[in-house]
């Protein structure tokens, strides 16, 4: 089962020839889902050859017009290649507010299923869950309220041994506890662990998408830390002062995350377009936490 990440965009503010804005692809399990949507978005995914009408959920992380102002483009290009599935936004307010505004004023609103679920995302916590994945919104230090994403798989907590359990004259209720992990009680009035019966699943790949946001370690430290953390990293030390001014991070400051949460890998993203070499990024970072990659236009990882 595929469990793979496509980075679209990754140039913080403003595009350049070979960075565009925010935005990423989401495949877990063959569907399909996007992380923020930054103008050109549409563009991108079709260069990718990514598949535009699986699309299921858009997960929008703020309203900075570099994170969302893709959206009203590419939702009308769904529609004119034919789109009749449903589509869910998990985003801010004010991003609703945005595109039934821009709808109202062009008269015109793509007529295929869309929930724009501001509650969830206002809520925090848990904001997806099906059969593939959660979604966990973490609440972002920025300027504007602003959501951090975290993606873990989900599988069963147990693998139950199918003959093992041929040995028990087992219900569909206690077979389903069992995979839970949990014990069950036996018509002999004993009790079966779910350990006698099976073994625990392998680890669940995990994704984190924390941007735009001041170091908030202790907010991640509550939750399991993730395999892969996307971190933005829009400044060098050189230019801390801006980085708390404009509530972003630095590349270290993004290692530094990356080290106390005890992730296996960082990518760092959201970049400055100041610097035209992103190697002093890079290499201030990797001084703090070795296993460090610059994001791309293209970067695809595979978790
Ligand atoms: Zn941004
Ligand atoms: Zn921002």
């Amino acid at each position: 089962m595929n469990f793979h990440v496509c980075i679209l965009g990754c140039s913080s503010a403003v595009p350049t020839a070979e960075r565009g804005l925010s935005a990423q692809w989401l495949e877990v399990h063959h569907r399909h889902y996007l992380l923020d949507c930054g103008e050109g978005t549409q563009i991108r995914i079709r260069q990718e050859g990514l598949p535009m009408q699986r699309l299921s959920v858009v997960f929008i992380s703020h309203s900075h017009a570099d994170h969302f102002l893709g959206l009203p483009g590419l939702l009308s290009t769904m529609e004119l290649l034919g789109r009749k599935k449903s589509l869910r936004i998990v985003c801010p307010e004010s991003v609703k507010e945005f595109l039934l505004n821009y709808w109202k004023s062009v008269d015109y609103q793509p007529s295929y299923p869309i929930e724009i679920d501001v509650e969830a995302w206002r809520s925090g916590g848990l904001v997806l869950e099906d059969a593939s994945i959660q979604v966990e919104a973490v609440v972002l230090k920025h300027g504007v309220p602003c959501r951090g994403f975290i993606v873990r798989e989900r599988r069963d907590a147990f693998v139950l041994d199918k003959v093992k359990i041929k040995e028990y004259d087992l219900s569909i209720a206690q077979l389903r506890e069992l995979k839970q992990g949990n014990s069950v009680q036996l018509n002999t009035g004993e009790a079966l662990q779910a350990n006698q019966v099976g073994s625990s699943g392998p680890a669940c790949r995990s994704y984190a998408y924390i941007t735009d946001t001041r170091p908030v370690l202790q907010t991640l430290l509550k939750l399991a830390a993730p395999q892969v953390l996307y971190h933005e990293a829009t400044f060098t030390e050189k230019h801390q002062e801006r980085a708390k001014k404009t509530q972003h991070s630095t590349a270290i400051e993004a290692a530094e995350i990356a080290e106390k949460w005890g992730v296996t890998s960082l990518i760092l993203g959201h970049f400055s377009v100041r610097y035209p070499d992103l190697g002093e990024l890079l290499a201030e970072a990797q001084n703090r936490f070795g296993n460090t990659r610059l994001a791309f236009n293209g970067l695809r990882l595979e978790l």
